[in-house]
């Protein structure tokens, strides 16, 4: 599954019912640093293969603010690894088919003397 499907599934009203049942639970508190928030992510613990976000059992989520759940997901704030390098748009002119003739170099006339 890709991000983007993975981000779909999370509109999916099944789980932002259990995401909100989640943040409930925390009491809107960030998990990890205790900010309060109204706007907590909530995170898997764990991944499991083939389950759907709102398949996990409650144990297994966690309210976290954004801070806390970048951090958690390895995705560092400050610095921006992620450079994409775009290639330089080159010029698309057509170039003109350039037809080239070899022409066979007789040898053998060199060698006869
Ligand atoms: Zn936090
Ligand atoms: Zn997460």
């Amino acid at each position: 599954m890709n991000r983007h499907e993975y981000y779909k599934l999370l509109q999916d009203p099944k789980w932002k019912i259990k995401a909100s049942f989640i943040r409930k639970r925390d009491k809107h508190m960030c998990r990890h640093c205790g900010k309060k928030s109204h706007r907590l992510q909530v995170h898997h613990t764990i991944y499991l293969k083939g389950y759907m976000p709102w398949d996990y059992d409650n144990e297994t989520l966690i309210s976290l603010c954004s801070t806390c759940h970048k951090k958690e997901h390895g995705i560092e704030t400050k610095k921006k690894k992620k450079k994409v390098e775009k290639p330089k748009s080159e010029k698309k002119t057509k170039k003109p088919k350039r037809t080239i003739k070899i022409k066979p170099i007789d040898d053998e006339s060199t060698d006869s003397n």
